[in-house]
């Protein structure tokens, strides 16, 4: 349908910070959700002690159910780091303990981030397609730092408007809807989330260069994700799994959609996190 539609690059907008608010999950969210974790998970989620104990989780159960889809992305990346495997190798090129450091790090949702895609033409004539950003953190920065989660972003949604770079402000053609995608995973699953996680921990200590600012800085952005996903793909998706997460919302969303408009189409090629700020 879009024959010359090769790209999916990031944006590179500066991030508002702000937090919405929320419940805090009871003993029953926490019961039902233990069957599927990993003896890790469970001692993290299971113990009321345990909770309160823990700074971050306090944090994240102020912000709702974006909170809790953090909380279980932050899990399964801390199930990841307490085990011996290539991932953890990885991290520990940086730090001994890498779990420690990730465990310290804080979030925030930011509610107004972007959120739609932007298409552009290329220097070559190619038509490019700009991601909303997904996440921003610092570089090597360490213990104690924040990590900032775009609330319009591939970590919480599916799939964005996109906003042609011809049209005037505001004007939209033909409401055209694409899917979002982080790396090989499509936006709004538990692969996308916890590769998210990943990718900005990896600036946090160093390991993969800032990817920020300029716009050859979207494609450093997307060999960034490359390289996680090389150390980490086979964790992801093994995490992912334990959590039961299955992308179904996501397959049931592109078939609606796709009865809803004849220019959907399924996002093809590489994707990003986008460069920080
Ligand atoms: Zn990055």
């Amino acid at each position: 349908m879009f024959p010359a539609l090769k790209k999916v690059l990031s944006t590179f907008l500066i991030c508002a910070t702000c937090c919405s608010a929320g419940q805090i999950p009871g003993d029953d969210f926490l019961a039902d959700q233990v069957a599927s974790f990993t003896s890790v998970r469970y001692a993290v989620l299971r113990s009321p002690r345990s909770l309160k104990s823990d700074p971050i989780e306090n944090e994240l159960d102020r912000l709702g159910n974006r909170g809790q889809l953090i909380a279980r992305a932050r899990s399964s990346v801390l199930a990841i780091l307490a085990t011996e495997n290539s991932c953890t190798a990885w991290y520990r090129q940086s730090e001994p303990v890498p779990s420690e450091i990730f465990r310290s790090l804080h979030f925030v949702v930011d509610i107004s981030g972007n959120e739609e895609i932007f298409k552009r033409e290329g220097t070559s004539g190619e038509l490019e397609y700009l991601q909303p950003y997904v996440a921003h953190s610092r570089q090597e920065v360490g213990s104690g730092s924040e990590i900032m989660l775009n609330a319009n972003g591939a970590f919480f949604k599916q799939y964005a408007r996109v906003r042609y770079s011809i049209t005037p402000p505001n004007s939209y053609t033909n409401q055209l809807v694409r899917f979002l995608v982080v790396g090989d995973f499509p936006g709004d699953t538990a692969q996308a989330r916890i590769l998210t996680l990943l990718h900005e921990f990896a600036h946090v200590v160093g390991l993969i260069p800032a990817d920020s600012g300029t716009q050859s800085a979207a494609f450093l952005s997307v060999q960034n994700t490359k390289t996680v996903l090389k150390n980490c793909k086979l964790q992801i998706e093994l995490e992912a799994k334990q959590t039961r997460e299955v992308p179904q919302r996501f397959l049931s969303a592109a078939t609606a959609h796709h009865q809803q408009s004849h220019f959907f189409a399924p996002m093809r090629g590489s994707s990003a996190i986008p460069p920080r700020q």
